[in-house]
């Protein structure tokens, strides 16, 4: 192995990082700055409520969250650039998560499942936020399972109005953000009845407070109180006792009620019809991925420039002196502890920039239905696999970082607070991880709507399971790379990347194949369809895990693909392969069980993670400056230290061809 020193490109590794919305990146960088958007901890919950209210309000006077609305209004109709807003939001938790409520929930639902005239009416004032509202739809009762919720929205057709109504304790809506203070018109997901029948979940729009904050006749409002974090955030519960609402509040894009009761719908089935309108909001959970991935990003640079400097124990034998000291990186536990999740952390960066355009092309209506079941199944995997990653990370860099990580100064304590919840909002992750798994097992033939109890009852009996490694766009990169690897055997070497894609890919083939034939196996006994996926669930999930590592890496090894610099890409290079090489060390076990990995080559891989962290160890702060958080943004004592080495040298990087 020779070593080569290696100077790698900043402003290409920036340029490369920022990707397609790097004027929205920039555009953040240059306005989210001074005491309005500072970092704050330990304020007083009302006084953080309030502080995060007027922060809404400066961050609308920027221009920031016209990205995602729509021109008509006087948006950008960037969705993309939406979802890159508000990721960059990372200076407070707190505002990102409000400013995701204000205009990608209560928005978004106005602006995906209303028409032109709601678009008028309304989207102005929730821009400006002069009109603060919220999303309704999580109960006490049902928060996973919304198809199943109880408030319901009865039309009368005498006065040409809805009766929203909350019919029993468990129907109240919970946890909802802005409820608690600030929200002056819901949008209230409900079962909709007209004329005897039930058609299913529908948004209206229900005002719940009067000019004066006052709540609306009809309507309870309760506060939810202190939470585990984002504090500034309003999050309350609402009840509703016959509140009348006109016809027209009915965000009629996928259901409407005539003046006479009539129900009219563009879509049949009462099934597809939820899915349908459910997929049109997933650009919140996109952002939520993104969001949980800058949290990553902001606690990583944190650590990393820490572990840079910070020094622990004398070399024995060396001179005295703290000079003579090691610093904490030079430990391979310390690099062990961060730089797999720095590579980790890179690889989902790629993996978000690319669902983001697709959602963005999907939004500007390139792609067809199955392209949207695609991106609904992948945009479920992506957040469950970064939120967690972002939580695991996090609390791995608190303990990175001794007692000095344990200050609240120190911005990590309060980043994992407010980004845990991102597990569970906008969707469960073990849940979405189920709803990626069933589309998997039905290579995406199938809408959701499809694959509730009945089609997984009609899966298990119907036609045979096929191919599931179906790449979803068209990438030629990855296959010319698969079909050039040298096999699975002994000899292979463990950095070839097609060696290492053919690796992942076989995996989720086997693992997903083995799912489908349990399923069925199961089935044919005669057990009950819900019973058979339920004993099967452990397996079910790691069939989402393992779909979703192989495709984060495609996207990684494409991102690099688009790198314009000899010298990064090596580095990038080295980076994947620490991906791919620290998740195959956790998966150790499996590979070994299904004799794909020999007991020496498993040895091995332990081998390669410790060696490429030793190899990545110099260049470590340069790879965390490359995410562009500002250091006020940081605001972390730790890491704002003069002495780090972030401008250093050339260093050399192992150079394994
Ligand atoms: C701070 C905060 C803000 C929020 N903001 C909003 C908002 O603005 N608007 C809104 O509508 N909602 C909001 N929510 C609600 C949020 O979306 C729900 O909490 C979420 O959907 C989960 O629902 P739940 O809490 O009822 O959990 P549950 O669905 O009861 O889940 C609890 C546990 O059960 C497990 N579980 C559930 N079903 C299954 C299954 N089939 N198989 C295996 N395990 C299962 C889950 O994995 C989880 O671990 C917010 C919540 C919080 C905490």
């Amino acid at each position: 192995m020779t070593e080569q020193p290696l100077r790698v490109n900043r402003t290409e590794l920036r340029r490369l990082l920022d990707g397609r919305w790097a004027h929205v990146r920039e555009q953040a960088r240059d306005v989210l700055r001074g005491d309005d958007f500072a970092p704050v901890a330990g304020l007083p919950m009302q006084e953080h409520r309030e502080l995060t209210l007027k922060r809404l309000h400066a961050l609308a006077d920027t221009g920031m969250q016209t990205h995602g609305f729509p021109e008509s209004v006087g948006g950008r109709g960037d969705v993309g650039g939406s979802v890159v807003a508000f990721e960059m939001l990372v200076c407070d938790m707190s505002l990102m998560v409000k400013m995701g409520v204000q205009w990608g929930l209560f928005g978004g639902a106005i602006h995906a499942l209303g028409n032109e005239q709601h678009h008028r009416e309304y989207l102005p004032t929730v821009m400006s936020v002069d009109l603060p509202g919220c999303f309704a739809m999580t109960e006490t009762g049902h928060g996973s399972d919304v198809q199943n919720l109880r408030t319901t929205a009865t039309y009368d057709p005498k006065t040409e109005e809805f009766v929203v109504h909350t019919p029993e304790e468990s129907a109240r809506k919970d946890y909802i953000g802005n409820a608690a203070r600030d929200g002056r018109l819901a949008v209230v997901f409900a079962q909709l009845h007209s004329a005897g029948i039930d058609h299913g979940v529908h948004a209206l729009l229900v005002p719940i407070r009067d000019s004066t904050g006052a709540p609306m006749p009809g309507v309870r409002i309760e506060d939810c109180g202190h939470k585990g974090g984002i504090n500034g955030v309003d999050n309350g519960r609402l009840w509703f006792d016959q509140v009348r609402v006109p016809r027209t509040n009915l965000l009629n894009r996928y259901g409407d009620v005539g003046p006479d009761g009539a129900y009219s719908s563009p879509i049949e089935s009462k099934n597809r019809r939820f899915f349908t309108m459910l997929g049109t909001l997933i650009r919140g959970r996109v952002s939520v991925a993104g969001g949980a991935g800058s949290a990553a990003k902001a606690a990583l640079t944190i650590a990393l420039r820490y572990a840079d400097t910070r020094r622990q124990f004398t070399r024995p034998g060396s001179e005295e002196g703290t000079e003579q000291e090691v610093r904490l990186l030079d430990y391979l536990a310390h690099q062990r502890k961060l730089l797999p999740a720095l590579a980790r952390t890179y690889a989902l960066h790629f993996a978000q920039e690319e669902t983001v355009t697709r959602l963005h092309e999907l939004s500007s209506g390139e792609g067809d239905e199955r392209a949207q079941r695609e991106l609904e199944s992948r945009v479920a995997g992506l957040k469950a696999m970064a939120t967690w990653h972002a939580t695991k990370t996090i609390q791995t860099c608190r303990e990175a970082c001794g007692g000095a990580g344990y200050m609240s100064d120190n911005r990590i304590t309060q980043l994992k607070a407010d980004s845990d919840i991102f597990t569970t909002f906008e969707g469960d992750n073990t849940v979405l991880l189920q709803q990626l798994a069933k589309a998997l097992l039905t290579n995406f033939q199938d809408s959701f709507a499809d694959l509730d109890q009945l089609g997984l009852v009609r899966f298990m009996t119907g036609r045979m399971f096929e191919n599931v490694i179906e790449r979803t766009a068209a990438l030629p990169l990855i296959d010319r790379l698969v079909t050039a690897a040298p096999g699975m055997g002994e000899d292979a070497n463990l950095y070839n990347r097609g060696w290492q894609l053919e690796l992942l890919e076989d995996r989720e083939k086997h693992v997903v194949e083995g799912l489908a034939a349990r399923l069925r196996r199961a089935r044919k006994d005669g057990s009950d369809a819900f019973e058979v996926f339920n004993h099967a669930q452990d397996h079910v999930l790691r069939a989402s895990r393992v779909h979703m590592e192989r495709v984060v890496l495609e996207a990684f090894v494409m991102g690099i693909d688009r790198c314009g610099d000899q010298a990064t890409t090596k580095l990038l290079n080295r980076l994947c392969d620490l991906y791919v090489m620290s998740v195959v060390e956790e998966d150790r076990a499996w590979f070994l069980e299904h004799e794909r990995l020999s007991a020496s080559r498993a040895k091995r891989v332990i081998a390669a993670v410790n060696e490429l962290c030793r190899g990545l160890r110099p260049h470590a702060v340069q790879l965390v400056d490359a995410f562009g958080l500002r250091d006020e943004w940081l605001a972390a004592p730790i890491a704002l230290g003069d002495e780090h080495a972030r401008q250093g040298d050339p260093v050399p990087v192992d150079d394994r061809g």
